[in-house]
């Protein structure tokens, strides 16, 4: 059984503890065996990340790039593999993947550029004769604890304008898929980071993730899981003996509005896609279809059509458009939330356990009709292959259910009238609006983010990055002899 060690301080630690890493596809297959970090490996990491801060934080940009460029060019040159890695602990079909490896490579050859472009200001002084100038300076050692769901791209976007602009790194992936983020810090360090700059360390939340949080010696923490985990991260981060920056990514609840005149098929494909693909496991993915009376029985129709045609199946077979439930527990919850959904008077279709050649946690997609935006199925995110309809009158009321959330991440509306798109943009309450597309896809180089319980703090991704992974400083200059 291969085993991977943690990384601190440029050198690769194995340890007694280990956790196995399972396809979910095939619960037979194990991957490997991952080492867990305790509370004093932690400190050494952070005591790592440290040491080197100085050296980093003052090295040439132009060394920050060509480490940047670097792996993301090796990233490229093996997209296959780290597919195929991605696809086997995650469950993710395999065209997900894909793209998901290829983002990770694009946002790490964005950031490169970025190291090259960070400027400062020059301000006159209201006082005459000094100097003001305004610039920016890393953050300082950054903790970064990251989700199962995207288990390349999220690291990469974090780790990446990290390196970028001088900070030093202490990571945590999360449990279920540690081999890509494994393979991230091999390929990063490979690339030309100096010892110490980023550091690995895998383990449970309440051990690893608790150290890095509770250490005086870490700056700044950037998170994405739950909204539960998220309290708990912001709260260590202003509690603690030492206040840190915080930056919080978290839960969705998203809506996708279709109205009468929407182009049937454009509507269908944007929710069967925002809904189910990923397995319906994205922060972003479309829990809530809020059709108006019009177009609601047609849209219904030809959605479960579709959803009759998308394949469940191997994560690792090229046919598969939807994968297996992570894991086991994911699985029960989702299928405890069919029941709620019934209890409560929807109706669901779909959502069967499905057999394949392989033990797997394989689920087809659920679709709850006869939904309203009161009931939990509508109000707490279940993160799985499952949505719902709500059936409403006209725009107005699709807007005000679509903003009726504690969430605010993604939203998104299928109309052909100029109007309403427009009007939709300027007051969905979210920190992304879709017109005529899918809700859950982005591109790299843009800021990501949302409101309300979604998100806290600065934005990630593209230059926003910038805001949270720098601190600003403010000089005066005066005359000299
Ligand atoms: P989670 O909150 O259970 O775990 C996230 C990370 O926090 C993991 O690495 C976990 O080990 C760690 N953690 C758990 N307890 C901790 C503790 N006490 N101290 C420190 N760290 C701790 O989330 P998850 O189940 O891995 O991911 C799913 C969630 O992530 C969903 O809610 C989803 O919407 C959200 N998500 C949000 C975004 C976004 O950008 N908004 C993107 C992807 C996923």
């Amino acid at each position: 059984m291969t085993q991977f060690p943690n990384f601190v301080g440029g050198q690769w630690l194995s340890s007694d503890d280990a956790a196995e890493n399972r396809n979910p596809s095939d619960k037979s297959d194990v991957i490997g065996l991952f080492a867990k970090a305790d509370a004093e490996t932690v400190r050494d990491a952070i005591g790592a990340a440290r040491s080197a801060l100085p050296e980093w934080a003052n090295a040439s940009p132009q060394l920050r790039h060509d480490v940047l460029l670097a792996a993301s060019m090796e990233i490229l040159q093996r997209r296959d593999e780290l597919t195929q890695i991605l696809s086997r602990e995650e469950g993710k079909a395999p065209k997900d993947s894909f793209g998901e490896v290829t983002r990770a490579a694009h946002v790490l050859s964005f950031f490169a550029g970025e190291a090259l472009r960070l400027n400062g200001e020059f301000a006159t002084s209201t006082r005459p004769g000094i100097e003001a100038h305004v610039t920016r300076e890393p953050a300082g050692v950054v903790g970064i604890i990251t989700p199962w769901n995207f288990p390349i791209a999220i690291p990469a976007w974090k780790i990446a304008p990290a390196l970028a602009y001088g900070n030093t790194v202490v990571f945590k992936p999360a449990g279920l898929v540690p081999h890509s983020a494994w393979m991230l810090v091999d390929i990063l360090q490979r690339a030309g980071l100096p010892n110490g700059v980023l550091n690995l360390v895998m383990g449970s939340g309440g051990v690893v993730g608790d150290a890095i949080l509770s250490s005086d010696a870490v700056d700044a923490i950037s998170f994405t899981g739950s909204v539960a985990t998220g309290r708990h991260v912001a709260a260590s981060c202003i509690q603690g003996p030492r206040m840190k920056k915080v930056q919080l990514e978290m839960g969705g609840k998203n809506p996708l509005v279709v109205l009468d005149d929407a182009n049937l098929e454009t509507a269908v494909e944007c929710a069967a896609n925002s809904a189910f693909y990923s397995t319906g496991q994205r922060c972003t993915a479309a829990s809530r279809l809020i059709v108006t009376e019009g177009i609601a029985d047609r849209f219904v129709d030809r959605l479960q059509t579709r959803m009759s045609e998308l394949t469940v199946g191997n994560a690792l077979d090229p046919q598969t458009d939807i994968g297996p439930v992570v894991d086991e527990s994911q699985l029960e919850s989702n299928l405890s939330y069919l029941d709620v959904g019934r209890e409560e008077g929807a109706r669901v279709v779909g959502g069967e356990l499905l057999n394949r050649e392989t033990q797997g946690n394989f689920m087809a997609p659920a679709l709850f009709l006869e939904a309203t935006n009161r009931m939990r199925i509508c109000r707490e995110e279940i993160f799985g292959p499952v949505s719902a309809v709500i059936k409403v009158r006209d725009y107005d009321e699709a807007l005000a259910v679509a903003n009726d959330t504690e969430y605010g991440l993604s939203s998104g509306i299928c109309t052909n009238n100029l109007k309403y798109a427009r009007h939709y943009r300027r007051n969905a309450a979210a920190g992304l609006v879709f017109v005529n597309l899918p809700i859950a896809g982005v591109d790299h180089h843009l800021p990501f983010g949302g409101r309300k319980n979604s998100s806290y703090g600065p934005r990630e991704q593209g230059a926003y990055a910038r805001e949270f992974y720098t601190t600003v400083k403010t000089a005066y200059i005066g005359d000299m002899e």
